[in-house]
């Protein structure tokens, strides 16, 4: 049973500093206390910190915040161990797994009444529990770090194309979102109550990754944001070397872009009929069935987008989500046409 006040969650700065807990020139893995169970046994995430001999910027790469989506656990895991403290300068700050106890469940929430940790920083010390594990980790690892990058996937029963979501008005996360490199970018601010957020607005800019599904491992992705990582740190000199040119075909997509979730609006089951996630405006999405095939319906591209998002589990009841269609056009239109044709192009939001 833990009693530091620091692990429970208080108002104040947390006085802890990188420098003191891993001293320049070393890299330590450990744990660190964030709550208790109902048995009162410590909560613990799993922490590496890579602290460089050189000078340089503290950069944190977070992971299952929300408990089921593993694609960027496999990263960090990876990241931990690729980087020695003689080959960067700065910092890196590694949370394996944010969501214990979701992680432990296999849910994207905290099991305690569902409540979801993306929506609860920057916390507080005498409130619910999942504020009170965001204080903690905010206090104690965010807060004083002067970049991010936030790993998520897309949420259960869906899966999501590789994209970039970031605050593009904000000339550092601009740069973060750039460096990464992914072809998709969703600019705008993030929702109420996230780490990108809170972090963000707070002098950390920080980008999140969405990639792929919940509950696997997809190696392709996995590896994309590898490189996509290495390319941030070079960016801001932790690492040696530039940052990736930003690739192929780009698409940065805001507010002023069209874009629209195709609703189921009878209850069935879900075929999709795309070949690939650039549609037509007017192509067949999906059909929707009954049982007995007394009905069908298909579902088509109100405009010409790329499917970004899509129904997995092939059911589907009136208003349920099915695809998350985002306008293209012009110059962009053409480059996707261009390497489907020649067979460059590989994004595919159901891999
Ligand atoms: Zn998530």
């Amino acid at each position: 049973m833990a009693d530091d006040t620091d692990a429970t969650g208080r108002d104040e700065p947390n006085p802890f500093r990188f420098e003191n807990e891993v001293p320049a020139g070393e890299k330590r893995h450990f744990r660190s206390e964030v709550s208790e169970t109902y048995l009162g046994d410590s909560v613990e995430i799993p922490v590496t910190i890579v602290n460089g001999e050189r000078d340089g910027p503290t950069v944190f790469v977070t992971a299952a915040l929300h408990g089921d989506e593993l694609n960027g656990v496999k990263v960090v895991q990876d990241v931990a161990a690729r980087y020695e403290p003689d080959e960067i300068a700065g910092t890196l700050v590694l949370l394996h797994v944010v969501n214990v106890p979701g992680y432990l469940a296999q849910q994207r929430y905290i099991p305690i009444y569902d409540q979801d940790l993306n929506r609860s920083f920057p916390g507080r010390a005498r409130s619910n529990t999942a504020e009170r594990i965001a204080n903690v980790v905010y206090k104690r690892f965010i807060e004083p770090c002067d970049y991010g990058i936030d790993l998520h996937t897309s949420t259960r029963n869906r899966t999501t194309m590789y994209h970039v979501r970031a605050d593009m008005a904000d000339p550092e996360v601009n740069r973060l979102a750039r460096a990464f490199g992914s072809n998709l970018v969703l600019a705008g601010e993030a929702d109420e109550g996230s780490l990108r957020s809170v972090a963000t607005r707070n002098g950390t800019p920080t980008i999140t990754v969405e990639m792929g599904k919940a509950h696997r491992f997809q190696l392709p992705l996995i590896d994309r944001a590898l490189d996509g990582i290495e390319s941030v740190l070079a960016e801001l000199d932790v690492l040696p070397g530039e940052a990736v040119d930003w690739p192929g075909w780009r698409r940065v997509i805001d507010s002023a872009t069209e874009k629209t979730w195709l609703r189921a609006d009878q209850g069935g089951l879900v075929e999709m009929l795309y070949d690939n996630p650039l549609v037509h405006e007017g192509d067949a999405v999906c059909r929707i069935s009954g049982h007995f095939s007394q009905s069908e319906v298909i579902v088509r591209a109100p405009f010409t987008g790329l499917l970004v998002g899509v129904l997995q589990n092939p059911v589907a009841a009136p208003g349920h989500p099915l695809c998350h269609l985002v306008g293209v056009g012009g110059e962009t239109l053409a480059e996707i046409e261009r390497e489907i044709e020649s067979g460059e192009f590989t994004e595919q939001p159901w891999a």
